[in-house]
């Protein structure tokens, strides 16, 4: 049977009393249909209202298409004939402030920048419409921004009624209606008319502000992120936090935060730079070091070392700085946690550094590779002592003793 939708006449009942004219199960929970509700069904982009039915909280509430009855699913049956009903009316003004101010930020960004709303989504998470324009600049967001907070501060009076066929085809709707029969059409004053179905503030004002806080774009279409209401007022509240703990870590002003974020991410880089040109003269110094120890023999020097816990990019690092000159091999390792290997030689020497270090792995377990020139790798944990072993044989098979 099709329920009298009340909410079109008044969206700001909360409670009311209903006959319930079917008992049903939908989607494996009990429900009821109402000779006539107050209860929203989720369409067009906005959820339905929850709220509580003789006693049983709403769960869901559902439009059936054939009949036109609205479902009340609930999370458990209700008896009686007659049931008291209420709204859940937070939640409810909620969606009719997001809602209203949606119709008026879609006129807006048509009337500012000729960008057509293509979708409306809204949700606890956030809300959102997707406009059919793929460039908007911040001039333009601040244009549509501004025109649909001037609306809101004009306060217009938002209508909704069904207008006869005659009336209705000199109205000026901003997009044509989707659905046939009887076109129920919601006015913002003389700033927006549209056909829809939905549940929406009596005044602009109501709305408080319309906020954009992001616009991403998506192929030929842009999405636009919007607060309204408590929402836009939850959100400032959120960022006027941050900002101002922002600016005590900083003992900045709240208008000097962005220099003061500025200077310390120069100061880091400088600080970075630094850093690496310090850590790169350790490792030449290491280099020298550990080449002036290096074992010799027939004119060419070999360098092996393991470490327990090192950093491998360094250990690369070394590795380079071993072989930059001629005659020189480098088996270095590092154990522990993780074992790495590199196995390096001079541009001048014609051993087979990826062929040995394979063999290296095949003793210590792990995987790796690299060019004749240069190999690297490694696997599990090891103790120092293993690494140590496999290099001391690899050193074996690349210069045989005597
Ligand atoms: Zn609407």
């Amino acid at each position: 049977m099709k329920t009298d939708r009340l909410y079109y006449s008044d969206a700001y009942i909360r409670a009311f009393s209903a006959r319930v004219v079917e008992q049903l199960t939908f989607a494996a929970r009990p429900a009821v249909v109402l000779d006539r509700t107050h209860f929203y069904p989720a369409s067009g982009g906005q959820p339905c209202d929850l709220g509580v039915i003789g006693g049983a909280p709403v769960v869901e509430v559902a439009l059936r298409e054939s009949d036109e009855a609205i479902l009340h699913v609930l999370s458990e049956a209700v008896s009686g004939e007659q049931v008291h009903c209420e709204i859940d009316w937070p939640r409810r003004f909620d969606h009719m402030q997001q809602h209203t101010g949606q119709h008026i930020l879609s006129q807006a960004f048509l009337r500012a920048v000729e960008a057509e709303t293509v979708s409306f989504h809204l949700s606890a998470e956030g809300v959102s419409i997707d406009l059919a324009a793929p460039q908007l600049s911040p001039t333009d967001l601040a244009r549509a921004e501004d025109l649909a907070n001037e609306i809101v501060q004009r306060n217009l009076v938002v209508r909704t009624w069904f207008p006869a066929e005659e009336e209705l085809s000199q109205l000026p709707l901003r997009r044509e209606p989707k659905v046939t029969g009887p076109i129920r059409v919601a006015a913002i004053g003389d700033f927006d008319f549209t056909a829809c179905g939905g549940t929406h503030v009596a005044r602009a004002g109501e709305i408080g502000m319309i906020k954009i806080v992001g616009a991403a774009k998506a192929g030929q279409e842009t999405r636009i992120e919007f607060l309204c209401g408590e929402r836009a007022r939850r959100d400032y509240g959120l960022k006027n936090t941050i900002v101002a703990q922002l600016a005590a870590g900083f003992s900045v002003g709240v208008g000097e935060v962005e220099q003061a974020v500025a200077r310390l991410k120069n100061e880091n880089q400088e600080q970075r730079r630094a850093l690496n040109l310090a850590q790169s003269q350790l490792l030449d110094a290491e280099a020298a070091g550990l080449l002036a120890v290096a074992l010799e023999r027939n004119g060419l020097r070999l360098v092996r070392r393991a470490w327990l816990d090192r950093d491998a990019a360094e250990m690369r690092g070394l590795a380079e700085r071993l072989t930059k000159g001629p005659g020189v091999i480098a088996l270095l390792g590092i154990a522990g946690a993780k074992t790495y290997l590199v196995f390096a030689r001079s541009a001048d020497l014609d051993r087979n550094m990826s062929a040995a270090l394979k063999n290296a792995l095949a003793r210590l377990g792990g995987r790796g590779g690299g060019s004749p020139q240069m190999a690297q790798g490694g696997g599990g944990s090891a103790e120092l002592e293993p690494v140590e072993q496999v290099l001391c044989a690899a050193e074996e098979e690349l210069m045989p003793p005597g």
